[in-house]
């Protein structure tokens, strides 16, 4: 998708501050951070949101949240709590058209989100 901007941080072509990549997917730390440790965790291939998932993206799909918990360890919020997120359409707030994890973590977080 020659307009995505997380395709481009996938190819490369835009920087970003990596925190963990494998073939598949590539995680980030976000530009505009709502908490002490925020990342979005994406796949390398363009997928709009979780409306387009269909059964062949299940195992690239669980990749991402395996990734997103083991980043969760890795950064000391599995003891506290931490938040995942797939904000998806625009009554979400998806404003990056490319489906993206955010874990959020190191602060107390509310209910219901706003
Ligand atoms: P959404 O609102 O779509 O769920 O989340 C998109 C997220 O991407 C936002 O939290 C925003 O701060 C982040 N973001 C947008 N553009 C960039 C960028 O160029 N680099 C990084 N690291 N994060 C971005
Ligand atoms: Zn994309």
């Amino acid at each position: 998708m020659e307009d995505c901007i997380f395709c481009k941080i996938a190819d490369g072509a835009i920087p970003c501050k990596k925190a963990y990549e494998d073939s598949d997917s590539l995680a980030f730390f976000d530009i505009n951070p709502q908490a002490p440790v925020h990342i979005l965790v994406i796949p390398k291939i363009h997928i709009p949101s979780l409306n387009a998932l269909d059964e062949g993206n299940i195992k690239l799909v669980s990749h991402l949240l395996m990734v997103a918990k083991d980043l969760a360890r890795e950064h000391g919020l599995s003891k506290n709590g931490y938040r995942i997120v797939v904000n998806t359409g625009d009554a979400a707030g998806q404003t990056v058209h490319h489906i993206h994890v955010h874990l959020l973590g190191g602060r107390n977080m509310g209910w219901p989100p706003g």
